[in-house]
């Protein structure tokens, strides 16, 4: 927090303005601690018709745009007032003016924006004695989106008796981070609650930014730093300690920024300086320029003993080896023949009328003759030896480095590692100390290497992902340096198991409750087996099959169903803690449920932190079907326990009112949240909210529980914008779905969101979760659209059935659009599943370029529903109508003022047109501009013309 005003801080007078004189005076008191404050009280109750302004001084903003203000202050309860019925409030009204500097004293009441009236929580509260005591109300208002230098806030009394104990002006900024090697500044938040401000990270020194990856984060308004993306990595000659890059150590080298560790210099190599890409040969050791840091300087080691003999113009030339081959076989010698000058010894090459045989290179034998020489002329004879790395060098440069590791075989393929063995290479040319395995991730387009070491001949490769394949290649260390890698090898690790794993990884009472659940299963199944197998005995092997397959094995936490315990409250107390109600504190309603309404308080559970709940009552004169249905919820959702799903916190059955305490989920259901905002998130931001949504559907499937009634309305999103699915109960509980009607089938379903079979024959399934995924998908792509608008329920059952569904919504990637097609696939079991569905959007999220939209390239499917979605433009008269029309109406004003008073005008718009009208978001830009285009399109079809754009 940025503190601007604190007015407790302030030890002198704060002389704010206060008009009319009579009306706030500031009075020196002291707080709940005894520190002396400045407060400004006001109490006209017996007057009618009270206006008194207070205004305080300048605020200066600095750079923040959405301001926070904090009022502490008492409020007396007129009831205690005796005779000032009429006159007296128990309210006050918040104001602010924004101006560049200060505007003197003066007071015009009409400059004034209001923010809000401030009531209290509760006037008074009951003291031990049973005397009133007065209770200190904190409210909190936001203001913004402020584009002015300061601004002053005003308090207007209209005939209250407050005393404003303290008001606190702050801002929120994400503090300077460093993350993933990168240095992100102050930065203060937008000014919109959902707004995310991206900020380009620096590199850190000696750090530069990865090809194409530069890093970058989003500052929420909540002063928190999210999505990281992109990362910086030490340069060559550092690497990374902590969230610096240091110099590699002396004798160790980095060639290049992707190689995570510095190395040890190769064999016959130094350096002497810190941070070195490369180390320098020993005296008398070299290395070809086109040689790789990595491999060793060798000595060099000439042929010797070179004989010749003459026959007319034939020349045969004989030598030995090089005394040290390093042991590489792969050794082939090369005669350059010069003809020089006698006098001064000037050579040119031989040429081409020089002829060599066997051959003038890839000698692999120690001897040639040279045929056709010129008589009485100078020649002049070098042989040299060469390997197969390089040619370079005309001295005799060997050298000794492992050959390849080409047999690698996979041991063991789990989910998050793999267990790799090999041969050693064939030709090791020395004692092998290490073997290098190097991987990647197959599909990942900016390929990042890991490495792994180990000085055996097998390795286990650890922290991998599940479902993904990966590339291997393995090479072996000598002295001498790195042999080069082995073929590539690819695997793909194990698909991600059950919940059980996944859960068992954050709750280890888990594991315990999974293995007692699997050691049940087969113990029934070892007796169900035995019995079975007796009674089938005489039909068969048959008979044992068909009863086993009906076991399903679980490997995970299952859910039980809370119908299926004869006293439902003892289903409560198995799966949800009772709560004492003494710990609880209601705050205010927040919306009404079926049963009762829904409050935010606070839980303080003794040793535990206080938290924000939501606590959903029972209203009174509950019959006891309505309380057994209203805790049935909690003994489902008592059972389960993933980030994706409302978490229980307990429950209050022993007291009045009867309770369920939820976690508090600060921005509701999504549908109303993503109408709110509409056009106001990122794709990716989109797609991380179903990727949440669908994790909780994969955990809630994994259990074997059936939802029945997802749609948006019944997903909940917190403050960090996390979606939790919501809304359990049994099948009954949908009937109280606004959603759900009746069906020919019996029983109340939310049509527009129910796959069909279980309209026509009540299949609810995982499977039919599914295709309601779908709807959520379509719901959140739309920004909380109607699914199928105003159809009646009857022709979206028949629109389905007769093959339609549901075109992409405005600027939906094309790939979403088809997983939802996917979602609605008539068979079920074609339908993807939620892992499947979780993993394709961890893909989309990892490699953001597939969920690209060129802007109005959406594909739509043409079909009767397309109408529906794309209004039909020539329809339209103004251009008013069609802002209304596509809901962009609050623009209105935008386009009169920059001209663009026909529909011709609007039609022929660019996006850099749109963006100067002063439309800064970018969904907005985005929606306006494709139906513009989808409007040129029409046009053009109307009038068989081209607008010129
Ligand atoms: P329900 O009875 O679950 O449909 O809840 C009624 C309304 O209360 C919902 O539409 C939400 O707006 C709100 N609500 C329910 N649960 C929560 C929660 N955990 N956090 C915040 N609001 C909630």
């Amino acid at each position: 927090l940025v503190i601007l005003l604190d007015s407790k801080a302030q030890q002198t007078e704060l002389e704010w303005i206060s008009y009319p004189p009579n009306g706030w005076e500031e009075i020196s008191g002291l707080d709940e601690n005894y520190t002396p404050i400045r407060t400004y009280q006001v109490c006209q109750v017996m007057e009618p018709n009270q206006n008194n302004w207070l205004r305080t001084n300048w605020i200066e903003k600095g750079n923040a745009q959405r301001i926070f203000v904090e009022l502490k202050f008492t409020l007396r309860d007129c009831n205690s007032l005796p005779g000032v019925v009429g006159t007296c409030k128990e309210t006050f009204n918040l104001y602010y003016q924004e101006t560049d500097s200060e505007v003197g004293r003066s007071l015009r009441e009409n400059q004034y924006v209001k923010i809000d009236t401030i009531a209290a929580d509760e006037s008074f509260t009951q003291g031990d004695l049973g005397e009133r005591k007065m209770k200190l109300n904190t409210e909190v208002r936001i203001i913004g989106p402020l584009s002015r230098r300061g601004f002053y806030l005003a308090f207007q009394d209209v005939g209250a008796c407050i005393a404003l104990v303290s008001v606190k002006v702050y801002y929120k900024k994400c503090w300077s981070i460093i993350e993933n090697l990168a240095t992100f500044p102050d930065t203060v938040t937008g000014s919109e609650f959902s707004s995310l401000v991206e900020v380009e990270g620096a590199c850190v020194s000696d750090a530069e930014e990865e090809a194409d990856n530069s890093p970058k984060m989003h500052c929420s308004a909540e002063g928190e730093w999210l999505v990281p993306i992109g990362k910086c990595i030490c340069k060559a000659g550092f690497h990374q300690k902590g969230d610096a890059c240091e110099p590699c150590g002396r004798g160790f080298y980095k060639s290049s920024s992707q190689d995570l560790q510095c190395s040890r210099c190769p064999a016959h190599s130094f350096n002497d300086r810190e941070g070195s890409w490369r180390c320098d040969c020993d005296d008398g050791y070299y290395r070809a320029l086109s040689d790789p840091p990595s491999v060793a300087c060798t000595s060099e080691s000439a042929c010797s003993n070179l004989v010749y003999n003459i026959n007319q113009t034939t020349v045969g030339l004989e030598w030995n080896p090089p005394a040290d081959t390093g042991g590489r076989n792969d050794v082939t010698y090369r005669v350059i023949c010069r003809r020089c000058s006698w006098e001064p010894e000037e050579c040119v090459p031989c040429g081409p009328n020089v002829g060599y045989s066997p051959a003038q290179s890839g000698l692999v034998d120690t001897y040639l003759s040279v045929v056709d020489l010129l008589a009485h002329a100078n020649y002049t004879f070098e042989v040299e030896a060469v390997n197969g790395v390089s040619d370079l060098s005309r001295t005799q440069r060997l050298f000794a480095a492992p050959s390849q590791v080409s047999e690698v075989i996979k041991e063991k393929v789990q989910q998050r590692s793999i267990q790799l063995s090999w041969q050693e290479p064939q030709q090791p040319n020395g004692v092998i100390t290490e073997y290098e395995i190097k991987y990647y991730e197959k599909d990942q387009k900016d390929r990042v290497y890991s490495t792994v070491r180990s000085k055996s001949t097998s390795a286990t490769v650890n922290n991998l992902k599940p479902s993904t394949a990966y590339v291997f290649q393995i090479r072996a260390f000598t002295e001498a340096g790195y042999g080069t890698f082995g073929p590539r090898l690819e695997i793909t690790t194990q698909e991600e198991a059950t919940a059980a794993i996944v859960s068992s990884e954050q709750n280890p009472v888990i594991i315990i409750a999974v293995v007692a659940v699997a050691g049940t299963i087969i113990l029934v199944f070892m007796v169900f087996g035995f019995i079975i197998g007796r009674r089938y005995a005489l039909a068969g092997p048959i008979g044992l099959s068909a009863p086993v397959s009906l076991l399903k094995f679980p490997g995970t936490k299952t859910y039980i169903d809370p119908e299926t315990y004869e006293d439902p409250n003892r289903a409560v107390h198995q799966f949800a803690k009772e709560l004492d109600a003494s710990c609880i504190k209601i705050e205010r309603v927040i919306g009404a449920g079926e049963f009762g309404e829904v409050c935010s308080g606070r839980l303080k559970l003794p040793g535990k932190r206080d938290m924000s709940v939501a606590i959903k009552t029972l209203k009174v004169g509950y019959t006891e079907k309505q309380r057994r249905d209203f805790l049935c919820e909690a003994s489902v959702m008592g059972q389960f326990d993933h980030p994706n799903v409302v978490h229980l916190e307990g429950v209050v059955t022993r007291g009045k009112p009867v309770m369920i305490v939820i976690e508090y989920m600060e921005n509701g259901s999504l549908d109303g949240f993503l109408r709110k905002h509409d056009g106001q998130f990122t794709v990716i931001q989109l797609v991380g909210m179903l990727r949440g949504i669908a994790a909780g559907m994969r955990y809630l499937s994994d259990m074997g529980y059936v939802h029945r009634d997802l749609a948006a309305r019944n997903i909940l999103v917190n403050s960090n914008l996390v979606c939790k699915v919501s809304d359990f109960g049994l099948s009954r509980v949908i009937d109280d779905d606004p959603e759900a009607v009746y069906t020919t089938t019996g029983g109340k379903i939310p049509v527009r969101w129910t796959a069909p079979e279980a309209i026509q024959y009540r299949k609810f399934t995982s499977a039919s979760d599914v295709w309601s995924y779908g709807v959520v998908m379509w719901e959140v792509m739309s920004y909380g659209e109607r699914p199928y608008w105003d159809m009646s329920n009857q022709d979206v059952i028949k629109a389905i059935e007769e093959g339609y569904r549901l075109p992409a919504p405005m600027d939906c990637p094309p790939g979403l659009h088809q997983l939802m097609l996917d979602c609605w696939q008539k068979d079920r079991a074609e339908r993807p599943k939620f892992d499947q569905i979780v993993s394709i959007l961890d893909k989309m999220i990892r490699n953001p370029n597939t969920l690209k939209t060129p802007v109005g390239t959406c594909t739509r499917p043409i079909s009767p529903l397309l109408d529906q979605s794309t209004p039909d433009f020539t329809a339209f008269r103004s251009v008013g109508e069609w802002l209304e029309a596509i809901k962009m109406e609050r623009y209105r004003d935008n386009f009169t003022a920059a001209g663009y008073g026909s529909l011709e005008s609007v039609a022929r718009m660019s996006i850099e047109d749109v963006m100067s009208l002063g439309i800064t978001l970018v969904g907005h830009q985005k929606k306006i501009m494709s139906s513009i285009q989808t409007m040129r399109a029409q046009m053009l079809h109307l009038h068989g013309t081209g607008v010129q754009v």
